[in-house]
């Protein structure tokens, strides 16, 4: 484990989130077995570190009820009450926009279903996290999401966004970085901002840090 990491483990036990190193993503489901019980009902944000991790399929295994609102044939109504059974969940699982060496977290949504469950709902929040998401500062992870997640996220989704075409966001070329600049979209990714600082519950948020680079 390099020297950055060890920073970002001991700044979020500071912080009350509880952090899990692994060494390879194949190392992440044996993890996660490990932490929920059978019978847990579990849930998921949208997110490409799940399934590059294998977590997406492992939830699916039998082993929990999982909440899965990618089901064919489910209607938009179906959806929003998967969304909000997911906040009385035992477990919910997501991703990260950024972390930083402070040991806050930093992420953006289009929905906001994602960041109402790290903040309020599910008796523990498991994210899953590529080393390549570590960032020094609250700049930089703004940076970060106007410059990497978003553009890569309108293109892995093929929402028509100026980011998806030009690379960044609109709100550099003119001139405003602050953190909610952006375009006029209906397609936007980025409508809903959560810092997630200090925790009062402790380790209900848990994080699984992987040496690797995942998801966006
Ligand atoms: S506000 Fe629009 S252009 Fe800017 S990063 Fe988000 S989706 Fe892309």
């Amino acid at each position: 484990m390099d020297n950055k990491v060890e920073r970002v483990m001991l700044s979020l036990q500071k912080n009350n989130i509880k952090p899990y190193y692994v060494e390879t993503k194949e190392e992440v489901v044996p993890l996660v077995n490990y932490l929920l019980n059978e019978g847990d009902t579990v849930s998921a944000g949208g997110s490409v570190s799940l399934s590059e991790t294998g977590i997406i399929e492992h939830l699916k295994c039998g082993r929990y009820n999982f909440l899965n609102r990618n089901v064919p044939g489910l209607t938009d109504e179906d959806i929003r009450n998967i969304y909000i059974s997911a906040l009385n969940s035992d477990a919910y699982f997501c991703s990260c926009n950024a972390v930083t060496e402070n040991g806050e977290l930093y992420n953006v949504d289009g929905n906001a279903n994602r960041i109402c469950a790290i903040s309020f709902g599910p008796k523990s929040v498991i994210m899953i996290v590529g080393v390549n998401k570590i960032v020094c500062d609250m700049n930089e992870a703004i940076k970060r999401v106007k410059t990497i997640a978003a553009p890569k996220i309108c293109k892995h989704r093929g929402n028509h966004t100026y980011c998806r075409k030009i690379g960044h966001c609109i709100s550099i070329d003119k001139g405003q970085i602050d953190m909610a600049s952006g375009c006029d979209s209906p397609e936007r990714v980025c409508c809903s901002y959560l810092i997630t600082g200090q925790q009062r519950v402790k380790d209900r948020i848990k994080i699984i840090l992987v040496n690797d680079n995942l998801g966006f």
